[in-house]
């Protein structure tokens, strides 16, 4: 079993036990990891979160592409619509942001597992949103889990 596999196996038993947010319809799981160093986990939530709204009020979750309207109209007044729920790698990336400079975040590798309700391993790949910030955030590769219990690696920054 290689080192990747080994952290896969490993989030994906922390899903079992760690993940508190009983709202989610799937959990997801991300970790951060520099070398064989662990900066960070983070778990997807029902919670909104401002930054992850940062980044999804203009953008479509499914298909990255900017929102036509992202304003609505509200007493009168227009404001822009900032809700979304907090996804698992914008907050490992939060998580590692509270205790590590950019410089130490820069060129790690993400790893997300996704397990459904009914416990089976599902695709994790990181949606158009999150991957704005991974990249923004030089996050070197992302591991994520795939439907049928294997995995897959992505550059993010080359
Ligand atoms: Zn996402």
């Amino acid at each position: 079993m290689n080192r990747h596999q080994k952290r896969m196996n490993e989030l994906l038993s922390l899903l079992d036990s760690g993940h508190k947010d009983p709202h989610v319809k799937f959990k997801l799981v991300a970790a951060i990891y520099k070398g064989n160093r662990n900066l960070a986990y983070g778990f997807n939530s029902f919670k909104t979160d401002p930054m992850q709204a940062r980044y999804s009020y203009n953008y479509n979750t499914q298909t990255g592409t900017p929102k036509e309207k992202t304003i609505k109209r509200y007493a009168g007044r227009s404001i822009p619509q900032r809700v979304e729920c907090m996804h698992a790698e914008v907050s490992a990336l939060k998580n590692a942001l509270k205790k590590y400079g950019l410089d130490e975040i820069e060129g790690s590798t993400i790893y997300v597992a996704r397990k459904l309700k009914d416990g089976s391993i599902g695709n994790a790949k990181p949606c158009k949103v999150c991957q704005i910030p991974l990249k923004l955030f030089k996050i070197k590769s992302v591991y994520y889990t795939d439907d049928d219990s294997t995995f897959t690696c992505e550059e993010i920054n080359d």
